[in-house]
């Protein structure tokens, strides 16, 4: 069983739905940063509401980020999805210990924090990236996006965000809806919808017990009609090949001071933790690339020195 999304509306168009599982994506996460339990249910909670959030732009190339610095011990979380089901993120302090709630359950909002910011960046091949920011209310992530919808984007929502971790640290079941009212929703539909909230268990708890995301999607929003469902994968852009571009593009003098000084490098990347090794000799061709580059340039416009 893979990692899915369905997203929908109601019979009427009057509430948008969306649901997904998550759970090979957190245990890719967990796996790739080494996260201790606190910081897989946060990051989980996030990378759940990124994909689902993602899905709802419209073209290819967007971009979805949620950043939360809510000033607790896991520092800041990152997460960050395409509307193709790319999904990757890191929280800044992986190894954090977090209580349990009194019904049992990784207390996630002491080990976010709740003073601080939610911050959601939207891609969508604008000029300008789209920026909503709120306070956090709590730290539990499901609750302070709910908090983010009514106040940055106007849309009354509900939200449930769940990650279920095993005594071995390993992520036994991850996932999420959102519910969003649109303009159009009458009383009746409204009040239809809080009251079958109110009675949902956790959402990582139906995963567990091997319901889809669109069996439970169907619990909140009964006459629900898939527009469409896909899977959701970890994915992230860095490459070797970008990493080597950034060692091209730095000037010869820092070049040389990496070659002199520590005669490697590595280049790390924060979002899937992957490290991409140069060597001696490969520094010393790249270097000795741009100085041909640079040789070629001098010859061909005989300007002088450049500063690089
Ligand atoms: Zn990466």
């Amino acid at each position: 069983m893979g990692d899915i999304l369905t997203r929908g509306v109601s019979k009427a168009g009057h509430i948008m739905a969306t649901a997904c599982r998550t759970t090979d994506l957190v245990n890719e996460a967990r796996n790739r940063h080494g996260l201790w339990p606190a910081a897989s249910a946060a990051l989980g909670r996030t990378l759940s509401a990124a994909a689902m959030m993602a899905s709802q732009l419209k073209y290819e190339n967007s971009r979805l980020e949620i950043q939360i610095d809510g000033g607790g011990p896991l520092g800041k979380i990152i997460a960050d999805a395409r509307p193709n089901g790319d999904v990757r993120g890191y929280v800044e302090n992986p190894h954090v210990h977090a209580g349990l709630k009194d019904g049992g359950g990784i207390a996630v909002g002491p080990a976010v924090g709740n003073d601080g910011m939610l911050r959601v960046f939207k891609d969508m091949g604008m000029k300008e990236p789209f920026v909503g920011t709120v306070d956090l209310r709590t730290g539990e992530i499901g609750e302070d996006l709910t908090y983010y919808f009514a106040i940055s984007e106007q849309i009354p929502s509900a939200v449930g965000l769940g990650v279920l971790v095993d005594t071995d640290n390993s992520i036994l079941s991850a996932g999420g809806w959102i519910v969003q009212m649109m303009p159009e929703a009458t009383e009746e539909e409204i009040c239809a919808v809080e009251e079958n909230v109110r009675k949902m268990p956790h959402i990582s708890a139906l995963l567990r017990e091997g319901k889809t995301p669109l069996e439970i999607i169907r619990m909140i929003v009964p006459d629900y009609v898939e527009m469409e469902t896909m899977p959701l994968q970890w994915k992230c852009t860095c490459s070797r090949e970008r990493s080597e571009g950034v060692l091209r593009s730095l000037r010869m003098k820092e070049l040389k001071e990496i070659l002199e000084e520590d005669k490697q490098c590595d280049m790390h990347c924060d979002f899937c933790g992957e490290t991409y090794h140069f060597s001696e000799e490969e520094l010393q061709k790249i270097y000795n690339d741009r100085l041909k580059e640079i040789a070629g340039k001098l010859a061909e416009h005989d300007t002088g020195m450049e500063d690089r």
